[in-house]
């Protein structure tokens, strides 16, 4: 064979070039853009839910099919779900149904370390997920996808993210997480054996075309990129964690994932339910959350990436006052006298939006919108309940994320096997 001359300037990475933004005229949701549609005046518009699920193809929650979840399951609907946050899902029901039965599956979900410390938007599936586990009693595998933020920016090291990995983790087990159920992991570490047959397996059967179609990439894309969406998939099949649910790949490919995430992740596990049909593995289900706004207003989220935009879990209790004061956009009228008159829009006011994730009782938030919006609550009212609200639950979760140590963390992400016991009252299969 000839020596081949290796060209040391062809090994140095070339920039990455970013993915191209979209048009700024129209809504675009992806795993890569949150983005509400962008008027003639320039205002970004709130999202519009309703079309995305259209646009999308996924199903509404409505009101039969929480009527079914607390049939089966004895518990009162998540405030999530009884408020629209959760709003939206495919293929919920299947899950419902093996829960009844007493048949397996498994909750997935994950987190793109891009940043030390996760925001309070990303404890919105976090949270979800954890109650999930609680009402279920399943396993439950944690991604982070520390090669995706490298892949996906021109300026992180993977060691860089490789270092957020460990503190979000500490973040995430500080949201509640039972360690005789969940298996975390990062997808450096992890890629290999079981798990990485799933992603060639998955990468097998999308075309370029198919990639393109889906995410949006083009020629510039980097190579890594375009493959991404066979890793993130791959955590939602069974076989891909024998240590948690055995070596039988018969068996356990056909035991589904039932996967809570915003909204912006569907398009991969559209893909990978697609993949599922193909290659005969169970389809996962999936259960969507709206966004929390970013600071700054609706028609964006709250983003990590934008230190800005958000409000994060270290932060001390002066900086969420400030934030808020400084930056939450306000649904109230310019002048006090106008606000008295004509109130304020809680559906475009930032503080009410927050509350409306995070304060748990119905009747006080009612009572809350009602004050603002009649005009008898003021702005400044307002972001008052909103601040003490976010002080009280960025403290609780600080005081438990104080405990997480090293040990904790290894004991999380160490491959191993779980213990579970499903719905109770199901005939045993
Ligand atoms: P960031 O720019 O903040 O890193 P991201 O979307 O890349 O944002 P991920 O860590 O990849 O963050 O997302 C983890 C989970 O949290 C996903 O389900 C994602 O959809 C969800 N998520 C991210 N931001 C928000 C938000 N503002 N509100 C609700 N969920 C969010």
């Amino acid at each position: 064979m000839a020596a081949t001359s290796v060209n040391a300037e062809a090994l140095k990475e070339s920039p990455i070039p970013e993915v191209v933004q979209p048009q700024a005229s129209k809504q675009t949701i992806d795993p890569y853009n949150v983005q509400g549609e962008v008027g003639a005046d320039g205002v970004v518009k709130a999202i519009d839910y309703k079309k995305l699920v259209e646009e999308f193809g996924t199903k509404l929650i409505d009101e039969e099919l929480l009527a079914r979840f607390e049939r089966v399951t004895g518990k009162k609907p998540h405030r999530f779900l009884r408020r629209g946050i959760v709003f939206s899902h495919r293929e919920f029901e299947v899950i419902l149904d093996r829960y009844e039965k007493g048949e397996p599956f498994f909750l997935y979900t994950g987190r793109g370390p891009s940043s030390d410390a996760i925001h309070i938007g990303h404890t919105v599936p976090f949270t979800f997920t954890k109650w999930l586990q609680d009402v279920f009693d399943v396993p439950l595998v944690i991604m982070l996808t520390d090669d995706e933020k490298y892949l996906f920016s021109e300026k992180r090291t993977i060691e860089e993210v490789m270092g957020y990995c460990n503190s979000n983790v500490k973040d995430i087990i500080a949201v509640g997480f039972d360690p005789a159920k969940t298996f975390i992991f990062s997808d450096f570490e992890f890629m290999g054996g079981a798990f990485y047959k799933n992603c060639v397996r998955i990468s097998k059967h999308i075309t370029l075309n198919q990639a393109r179609a889906i995410f949006g990439f083009n020629e510039s894309s980097n190579i890594g990129r375009i493959h991404f969406g066979a890793i993130q998939g791959a955590s939602s099949f069974a076989n891909s964690f024998p240590f948690i649910f055995g070596d039988d790949e018969k068996k356990t490919c056909a035991i589904p994932a039932l996967i809570p995430c915003a909204i912006d992740q569907d398009p991969y596990f559209r893909m990978t339910r697609d993949v599922a049909s193909r290659i005969k593995f169970a389809k996962p289900s999936m259960i969507h959350a709206k966004f929390l706004d970013a600071l700054q207003g609706p028609g964006t989220k709250m983003s990590a990436s934008i230190d800005e935009s958000a409000i994060f879990m270290k932060d001390t209790p002066s900086q969420i006052k400030n934030k808020i004061n400084k930056y939450a956009f306000s649904g109230g009228k310019v002048s006090q006298e106008e606000h008295r008159a004509q109130g304020g829009r809680t559906d475009v006011d930032v503080s009410f939006q927050y509350l409306r994730f995070f304060l748990e009782d119905d009747d006080e938030l009612e009572r809350i919108r009602q004050e603002y919006e009649s005009g008898k609550m003021l702005t400044g009212e307002l972001k008052a309940i909103c601040i003490k609200e976010l002080q009280q639950y960025v403290g609780e979760f600080q005081e438990l994320r104080h405990k997480v140590d090293d040990e904790t963390v290894k004991l999380f992400m160490s491959e191993r096997p779980l213990k579970w016991v499903g719905n109770p009252h199901a005939p045993r299969v």
